[in-house]
Order: C-alpha cells, then structure tokens, then sequence
C-alpha cells in the first residue's frame, strides 16, 4: 500500500466485532450445506412479537413517516421511554434527556464521543461486551479493564476497581445483566460502584438492555435508583433488542442528563440523523406495550439455561457457573486447553484456537473469551431452539472424548 492509500490510525486501531465474525463464518458454513449449531450470535430466536410488526406495516402506510423526523427521536417514543424508565426503574426523567438511536450500540459509541478527550480512562469491567473498548478507542479514550472471573462469579470488586483510577479516570461502565457472562451483579456491587463514582467525579454508564432477563429469583438493581445522587452523571443505554426480540430493528437509546443529551443529539445529527420512523414506531408499540412476551420468552430462555450449564458441566475440562440474568453461559474452559481433542487428537493453546476447532470439527459455534478480554473461556448464547442446543451440547461432549 503506498503512503497515500494507507487508512487512519483511528480505524486501524481498532478490532473487528468477533461476536459478528463468529456469527457470519458460521452462517456462511450454513449456507455451503454445512449443519452448523450456532451459540455465536446474542439474538434471541423468537420471532417479534405480532402487535409490533402490526405497528409497523401500519406505519409503512402512513406519509408522515416517508419524511425526515426530530434526530433524538420520535416525540411520542421519547415520551414512552420517559414513562418506561418510571415504571421499571421508579424514577423520573424528562423526555427531552432520551435519544433514540440506531440500536444500542449506537447509543455506546455516542456516550463516549460526546464524554472523553484523547486520553481519558474509562473503566471497563472485565469480561466486557467486546464493542466497549473498540467505542472508547474510537472517542480518544483509553480503556482500562479490570477482571473478574469465575472464581466470583463475574462479580466486579470495588477494591480492584479503586485501585484502576488515576487521574485520568472518566468514566465506569456497569452491564448487569451482563454480556459475556451472563451475571447480574449484586445490589451492594451496583450500589458500592454508584457510590465510588459520586465521590470520585465519575461518569457512569449503565447498559441495562437485558434489565428483564432475570432467573433464579436474581433482580437486575438500577444503579440510578440505588444512588440517587449519581442521576447527574449518569446515562443509561438500552433498546429492544433482546427484551422484544427485535435486533434486526435497530433501535436503541440513551436516557442522560439533559446537556449529554443535546450533545449526542448534535453529533447524531451529522452522524445518522433520525433514526428510520417506521422501526420506531414498531418500538413505540413495544416500549409502551405491556412486557408478557418477554416473560414468556425468559421462561424458554430460563429451561434452555438450566440445561446448558447442567451440559456444560459435565464435560470433563469445563467448568460454568450458573449465570442469572441475560441469555449467555461462560464457561471456563482452560482445563481443555494443551489436551489432545477431537478424533485428530487437535491441541488447542489458546480458548480462541478452541472456538476454531470447535467449529471446523465438531461445527459448534461459540466466541472465544478473547473476544471479551478474558482468555481461558467461551461464550455460548442459548437464544437458540432446544433441539439444537441438545444436539451442540452432544457434539461439543463427543468432540472433547
Ligand atoms: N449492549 C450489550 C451489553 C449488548 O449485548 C448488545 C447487543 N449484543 C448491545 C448493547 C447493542 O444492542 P443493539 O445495538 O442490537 O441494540
């Protein structure tokens, strides 16, 4: 490549979605005829629930929504989110704090456009949601992990996480219920992080795009309604992906204080504009309707649940917590590692050389614990039908001998 064709910095810093590779290799495996069992992709495999797409065939038909609308969204789906927030987290905002955006993830990359300089920290509780560090690094920032595993059941210490702030230190991020590890952390955790950002002068961004996926009794703590004093420096991210089974929809949001919201709104002006009317009106009929379908849907993800990690365990070599909330289990899995697998004897060193082998001999698809900064384990998303889990759990068994 000559000197002119070379690509940014900015962009060549930054990695690859592999949940998205994971995903697109196994479907395209799929499509050569092979019989793939995907646990790649975090999409649920329920179809949107029927008054959602009705609302939105609806809305196809109607001129008002052929036409460039407000960026931060539609006034009536911000005004529902405003009245969503009061009724699941019991706490007021104002609809002019909500900004719609093109799925959460947008909603991720625009927090920290709009929060840091080249430089500032954002701690990242370890293992992370792999769009995380990718967004901060695209904003200047510098993302600063801090793991936990198994052994505390993906549970972030406060300790570990006071001892990553510096000077530079801008922003925490909370997931629970979390992507990869499926944990919902703890009243005290969320309460004793919420705590140590009030006294530190530090943003907190909360991802609560799983908040209804809860199981075993475990209940997914607002961090905006266990401190009160943090709702200042707080922005909360969310969409309907997971909780109506609309990922394809793409339609997210963030509920901040009113300044970062404008500030986003700015930059999504340039950016994408408004995001398309007709999947917002279909999350108007969601977020403003009632929440049955997701709890018919946890009660088949919770099944689906107990039996992958009762699978899981009983492979020799992998060892998975219960997880409580989302619909992913995270394994450990360094007990396979340097071990001859499969009928070639294949030996894997790294959990990223075990999703390969995975795939290509026993075609299994998971994403490797790399993916989410924490090697050694492998994440498998049981939104799939229980046939096909059953038969990837056999295969995954078979395969390790
Ligand atoms: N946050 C977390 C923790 C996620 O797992 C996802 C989806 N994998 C998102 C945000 C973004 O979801 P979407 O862009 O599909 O709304």
């Amino acid at each position: 490549m000559a000197d002119w064709q070379t690509f940014s910095d900015r962009i060549n810093n930054v990695a690859p979605s592999a949940t998205l590779a994971v995903d697109s290799k196994a479907k395209a495996m799929k499509a050569a005829g092979v019989d793939v069992i995907g646990f790649g992709a975090g999409e649920p495999d329920f179809p949107t629930p029927a008054n959602i797409v009705d609302a939105a065939v609806e809305a196809c038909r109607e001129p008002r929504n052929y036409k460039y609308t407000p960026t931060a969204g539609l006034p009536e789906l911000r005004r529902a989110i405003a009245d969503k927030v009061l009724r699941d987290s019991g706490y007021e905002v104002a609809p002019e704090q909500v900004v719609v955006t093109n799925g959460g993830k947008q909603a991720v990359y625009e927090s920290f456009q709009v929060l840091l300089n080249d430089g500032d920290e954002v701690i990242i509780p370890t293992p992370f949601w792999t769009s995380y560090p990718e967004a901060v690094k695209l904003a200047g920032g510098k993302p600063v992990e801090v793991f936990a595993g198994a052994d505390r059941d993906f549970e972030p210490d406060i300790d570990a996480i006071e001892a990553a702030r510096t000077g530079r230190t801008k922003a925490i991020i909370i997931t629970s219920p979390n992507n990869p590890t499926g944990a919902v952390w703890s009243r005290e955790t969320i309460r004793a992080i919420g705590r140590w950002a009030v006294e530190h002068h530090v943003w907190i961004i909360s991802d609560e795009i799983y908040e209804h996926l809860n199981y075993d009794g475990a209940k997914t703590a607002y961090v905006g309604v266990e401190v009160p004093e943090c709702r200042d420096q707080l922005l909360v991210l969310n969409g309907v992906a997971k909780t109506y089974a609309m990922p394809g929809w793409r339609v997210g949001w963030m509920v901040a204080p009113l300044e970062v919201a404008k500030a986003a709104s700015k930059l999504q002006g340039h950016l994408s504009s408004n995001v398309s009317n007709v999947p917002q009106r279909a999350a108007l009929a969601a977020v403003a309707g009632p929440l049955d379908d997701v709890y018919m849907m946890r009660e088949a993800f919770d099944a689906r649940r107990k039996a992958i990690v009762a699978a899981l365990n009983d492979i020799p070599g992998v060892v998975c917590p219960t997880p409580t909330g989302a619909f992913y289990a995270f394994p450990d899995v360094s007990g396979l590692l340097g071990k001859p697998l499969g009928p070639n004897g294949t030996v894997c060193a790294t959990s990223a050389e075990l999703a390969a082998a995975l795939l290509d001999e026993a075609h299994v698809a998971a994403v490797p614990g790399e993916a989410f900064g924490a090697p050694g384990y492998l994440r498998f998303s049981y939104a799939l039908a229980d046939d096909q889990l059953a038969e990837g759990m056999r295969r995954f068994r078979q395969w390790v001998g």
